[in-house]
């Protein structure tokens, strides 16, 4: 633990006394701390270890303690004391240029603003700015934040980006002249984050491809036109590159711009064993070109089957796709059940109802019924009676919209012993119970694993959601052992979630693929809290595609009568 490191978690602590609206005073005695100890002359961990701490100026007996604390075991228990209730990534707010703590307890206060992602919706919307001391001036200041925060970090969520590709890539199809066009790069691989859009075409006219490019509706700056490439920066700062190549090229333009880069090195290798070279323009033996008027022609001349985009990150499918072992992919259309749904029990906007009216709409024959526990009371969390309450109205809806089928669930915390925040005797009465950590994000990963192990262990746990609790772009994941977790999950037949939600992605591809191969099963769930999160289900498919995750790995492809054995088999049939 370096200087640094306590002087910015001391600065945290007085960020967070002032979220909360405590005494300033207070506040202001832990960022004098943190200034004492960034201009200490030593070793902070020499001067706990002299046992001299107690001599630096304005450190009393309780912050000496504190410190102490931080110092030898590298946490603070007095910083899981002061984000209690708090959301746990609001302290991202903080990268937003022009918001302190103050501000931050207003949208907190307010408008229950916790993530970066809710305060550039309430900006847009307008809501911001009806706030006490804001107006519109201070909200076209926050968005123009938001958006250099963007561009400084230089990553963009897959949903944000897919959003724009998809809508370029349709105005460069229509040009006139164009054949084919085609996403590329890491998003058309699907990367949970992308840093730029890449999108390919093949016409008969290059400049006037890239020209109607250019001169697009949302351009902010070009930075390149040329024959071959166009390239411009869209609102809201997403860089676009178009690249514009012959139609016999095309299949092998696609395969090459698609990546990943370790991939293509792969493939390139397999092109000399064979003693052919291949590249953007195509496969060649010696000066010929071997016709590919697709991916799938392309891989064929080499004997693989065609390997999905999302798969393309050199982990075995090259291997997989020469044995014609390539997994067959989870597809959206398999899922027959939503899980993770929240309602206006607590903090989702839709009334149970409504909920069930979507679910049937979209074609889902079940839904599991995912309010929060008690818990999280920021979150107006259910206790007992709100829940024997919920369970009649589950009934209610369930008999006026016949074939549609209501688990009741809910989401209880992991609390920071590990033990869950209902009693057994309750769990006992839901069809499913999922567990997840909403508190304490800054323990150490010990204690988080041991924590979460704990949580998986009890019997009525079903379903473990967002395993890491990363927010993407917003919060990195808790310190945990993701292995010992999911050897832990495996063991005691627990299902894993894939979160849809795209700013979660939750369990990450990578973890996936490491679960589905210790005999962890899955369910892709929603998460939803709002009407536009039901759209959210490809995000969590991609996942589990980038995972190798086929149908029979996931639960919810299971019929409503199938989801309900798979609980009944497991679940303990009373309490303990
Ligand atoms: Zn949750
Ligand atoms: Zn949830």
């Amino acid at each position: 633990m370096t200087n640094k490191d306590v002087a910015e978690t001391l600065t945290r602590v007085g960020q967070l006394l002032e979220i909360r609206g405590e005494n300033p005073f207070k506040a202001r005695a832990y960022y004098a701390a943190a200034r004492v100890v960034e201009q200490l002359g030593e070793d902070i961990s020499k001067v706990v270890a002299d046992g001299e701490l107690g001599e630096l100026p304005g450190f009393g007996e309780a912050l000496t303690e504190k410190v102490t604390e931080l110092v030898t075991t590298g946490h603070m228990s007095y910083m899981d004391e002061v984000m209690e209730g708090l959301p746990p990534g609001i302290l991202s707010l903080l990268d937003i240029g022009g918001v302190g703590p103050k501000k931050i307890k207003l949208f907190y206060d307010e408008l229950g603003i916790g993530t970066i992602t809710q305060l550039e919706q309430a900006a847009k919307d307008g809501r911001l700015a009806e706030l006490p001391g804001m107006g519109e001036k201070s909200q076209a200041a926050i968005l123009e934040s938001i958006r250099q925060y963007h561009s400084h970090q230089g990553r963009w969520l897959l949903s944000q980006a897919l959003a724009l590709g998809e809508k370029v890539l349709a105005a460069v199809e229509g040009v006139d002249g164009s054949i084919r066009a085609s996403l590329a790069g890491s998003l058309r691989r699907r990367r949970e984050t992308v840093g730029d859009i890449d999108i390919l075409v093949s016409t008969r006219s290059g400049p006037k491809v890239v020209e109607a490019f250019t001169s697009l509706d949302g351009v902010e700056r070009v930075l390149a036109s040329g024959d071959t490439k166009g390239s411009a920066v869209f609102a809201p700062g997403i860089q676009v590159d178009l690249r514009v190549v012959e139609e016999a090229s095309y299949a092998a333009a696609q395969h090459y711009f698609t990546g990943s880069v370790e991939h293509n090195v792969r493939m390139r290798r397999e092109a000399i064993q064979r003693g052919w070279k291949l590249n953007e323009y195509g496969l060649f033996d010696g000066d010929r070109r071997l016709d590919a008027e697709s991916e799938e022609e392309l891989y064929k001349h080499f004997g693989m089957d065609l390997i999905p985009p999302e798969l393309r990150e050199n982990t075995g499918e090259v291997e997989a796709a020469s044995a014609h072992r390539l997994p067959s992919l989870i597809e959206a259309e398999k899922i027959k059940g939503l899980v993770h749904i929240h309602t206006d029990w607590t903090d989702g906007k839709l009334a149970l109802e409504q909920v069930a009216h979507e679910v049937k709409e979209r074609g889902y024959t079940y839904f599991v019924l995912a309010d929060h526990s008690r818990a999280v009371t920021v979150a107006n969390g259910l206790d007992q009676e709100r829940v024997r309450r919920q369970w009649k109205e589950a009934e209610r809806v369930e008999k006026k919209l016949s074939g549609l089928r209501i688990f009741r669930s809910i989401e209880v915390d992991i609390k920071g012993d590990g033990t869950i925040d209902f009693p057994d005797e309750l769990l006992a009465g839901f069809d499913c119970c999922i567990a997840a950590v909403h508190s304490g994000f800054a323990s150490s990963k010990e204690k988080m694993t041991s924590r979460i192990i704990a949580g998986i262990e009890n019997p009525y746990i079903d379903i473990l959601a967002h395993p890491s609790g990363r927010l993407l772009l917003e919060r990195e994941p808790y310190a945990v052992d993701m292995a010992a977790v999911l050897k832990a999950c495996a063991e005691n037949a627990v299902a894993v979630e894939i979160n849809s939600h795209p700013l979660r992605l939750d369990l990450d591809w990578r973890y996936v693929r490491m679960a589905k191969e210790m005999g962890v099963e899955f369910v892709v769930s929603l998460d939803a809290h709002d009407e536009e999160d039901f759209g959210a289900l490809d995000y969590g498919i991609w996942t589990a595609r980038k995972g190798w995750l086929e149908k029979e790995d996931v639960l919810n492809c299971l019929s409503a009568r199938d989801f309900a054995g798979w609980l009944a088999k497991r679940r303990p049939q009373s309490p303990k």
